[in-house]
């Protein structure tokens, strides 16, 4: 689609994109090249279990300096064997550095059985977070106002991160703030009925890192097809149109924004 491509010409981050994932096992080096074409100059890679670290850090390797990997356990790898997957990561961070916690959180939509072992990974990666000085990048779906929570009560003035995927209300979006934490936006903003680009439309840039979540949440218009880094362009049109401003200026607050959160 030439025409509708939007054209940008400057450097964005993508705070949250899966690429090592399966969906891109045939496509890696395309994946990047077109990162590269959109202006993407980093990838950060949230870890989901000790499945898929191997491969995180092996795409780390092969796309250095662009792909950047975090370490944690996902909410919804969370099962019996949580204590194991968190001593995994655990030995990760003893080992090396990792650019942020993650991702980490609470998953209420998906599966509701083991929801205490969720909390105590969640407040396990968050002490990680502080003891490394590193941000924590929190999922919280179905579940906002329990994560807004739990950083309240481990918020001693030196916790910091980002709210994943936010697509919460106008009031969650101003505690988050407050907190001092990002609302980590994508895909999910150009969807139509959405209601997150009204809640967007108060909220000041200064807040907000851009993110894909590739392969999922792609945005219109290939919404349900897989997503990757490249279509961050498209929630960069989205957010300026909301904001009345241009592509440029939307592109350099939110990168100026990942580059202060996570050290780069
Ligand atoms: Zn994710």
């Amino acid at each position: 689609m030439p025409d509708s491509e939007p054209h940008i010409t400057m450097i964005i981050i993508d705070t949250h994109a899966h690429v090592y994932v399966e969906e891109f096992a045939t496509d890696l080096q395309g994946m990047a090249e077109r990162a590269d074409k959109a202006g993407v100059i980093k990838i950060l890679m949230p870890a989901i279990d000790s499945a898929t670290h191997a491969k995180m850090l092996e795409t780390e390797q092969k796309f250095e300096p662009i792909c950047v990997s975090m370490m944690g356990l996902h909410p919804c790898s969370v099962k019996e064997n949580y204590a194991t997957e968190l001593k995994i990561a655990e030995d990760y961070f003893a080992k090396r550095k990792f650019i942020a916690v993650g991702e980490t959180g609470l998953d209420f939509y998906w599966d509701l059985s083991f929801t205490d072992q969720q909390y105590d990974a969640f407040q396990r990666q968050i002490e990680w977070a502080l003891q490394y000085d590193i941000p924590v990048v929190i999922h919280s779906r179905n579940s906002t106002d329990e994560c807004i929570k739990m950083v309240t009560k481990n918020q001693k003035g030196k916790l910091k991160g980002v709210f994943h995927c936010f697509s919460g209300s106008a009031e969650q979006a101003t505690q988050i703030i407050d907190l001092g934490f990002y609302l980590g936006i994508g895909g999910v903003v150009t969807f139509k009925n959405g209601g997150l680009d009204k809640v967007m439309k108060d909220i000041d840039l200064t807040h907000i890192v851009l993110e894909t979540d590739a392969p999922y949440l792609a945005p219109v218009p290939f919404r349900g097809k897989r997503n990757e880094p490249s279509y961050i362009s498209y929630v960069v049109q989205k957010l300026a149109e909301i904001k009345g401003i241009s592509n440029e200026e939307t592109g350099a607050i939110t990168t100026a924004n990942a580059q202060k959160l996570f050290g780069l």
